[in-house]
């Protein structure tokens, strides 16, 4: 029953979308028959509870080449997004949302810019529909800053309608909000990023899952990755680093406290007339437990990489093995 690999695996996310389905999965279908090309669909039902599981199981009964992966609850997107990228049996691999803002019609555009030689074209709603100081006022923010830290200049991390090649994918494991940084990786990993404008469209049926919540979420992750890019194989470097500074300032506060008490410089004060000795016991305490957190750090880092097997670099071709 095994059939042969398609060319592109499209994968979509789904709560609660049961007005939007129908419609989507026909223009879907209209988009691939204008491609030409082998295709699968995926449906990742994220614990909807309205009729959307429903929908999706009837088109998977109509057509072989939709696949419903069903979650038993409310797992959220990042989540119902590596479902189906490690569903995905396509060379080229598209997310993209199923509420009908993207528009399949867009996918040539992102294949040809593919074809170019690029490993990863990321859509950029260049004119999006959704609410501004709520919604495309803080993404614009966050993407400034995500891309600055990051080092992959996007206008669009958001925006779902993306293209990968399948060897891009293999290594990302996906947390809290991050699908969305799914492009850095990439990069990291010695991909070529590029973007293209897609089209957005309003939402015309349903209600958005999210708020201006999901920017400060996309913050702290932008935290991680930072951390985990700069620092994954030594955290002991930055919390050695953090630490020696405490312990520097804890001594010249702990200098300064006596400097004051017995040589009266610059001017006479008992110890409990100033707060450098607490400035200083305090900080002595925070290097110390910086040092520690450190070597903590470095033991829950080897763990990770051992423990799956991960090495610290990513191989991009191996010639005569
Ligand atoms: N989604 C999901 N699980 C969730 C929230 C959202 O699978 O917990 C799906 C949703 O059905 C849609 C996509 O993720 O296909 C994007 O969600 P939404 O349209 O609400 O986000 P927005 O476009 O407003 O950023
Ligand atoms: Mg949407």
């Amino acid at each position: 029953m095994t059939s042969p690999s398609p060319k592109l695996s499209l994968f979509l996310p789904v709560y609660n979308e049961e007005e939007n389905l129908p419609r989507l999965n026909a223009k879907i279908f209209e988009a691939m028959a204008a491609l030409g090309q082998t295709f699968e669909i995926i449906y990742v039902d994220d614990g909807s509870r309205d009729r959307s599981l429903e929908l999706l199981e009837q088109f998977a009964t109509a057509d072989s080449r939709v696949k419903v992966i069903a979650f038993r609850r409310n797992y959220g997107q990042t989540a119902a997004m590596a479902a189906g990228i490690h569903a995905a049996q396509g060379e080229i691999l598209i997310p993209m949302d199923a509420d009908l803002q993207n528009d399949p019609a867009d996918i040539k555009r992102l294949l040809d810019k593919l074809d170019e030689g690029f490993d990863v074209v990321s859509g950029w709603r260049k004119d999006r529909q959704d609410a501004f100081l709520s919604r495309t006022l803080p993404s614009r923010l966050a993407n400034a800053l995500i891309s600055r830290i990051g080092g992959v200049p996007l206008h669009d991390y958001g925006c779902s309608l993306k293209a990968y090649r399948r060897e891009v994918l293999k290594d990302v494991n996906l947390y809290g909000e991050m699908h969305r940084f799914i492009p850095i990786y990439a990069a990291w990993a010695g991909g070529r990023v590029t973007e293209i404008p897609v089209t957005h469209h309003a939402r015309t049926a349903g209600v958005s899952k999210y708020g201006i919540s999901r920017t400060i979420k996309v913050v702290f992750d932008l935290v991680t990755i930072k951390f985990m890019a700069s620092y994954l194989t030594k955290p002991i470097y930055l919390f050695g680093g953090a630490g020696m500074i405490s312990f520097v300032i804890s001594l010249l506060a702990a200098a300064m406290a006596f400097l004051m008490k017995f040589a009266d410089w610059p001017k006479h004060a008992d110890f409990i007339q100033t707060p450098l000795p607490v400035v200083a016991m305090v900080l002595f305490a925070l290097g110390v437990q910086f040092f520690l957190m450190g070597l903590i750090a470095e033991i829950v880092v080897r763990t990770y990489h051992e423990s799956q097997g991960k090495p610290i670099y990513a191989v991009k071709a191996r010639y005569n093995f």
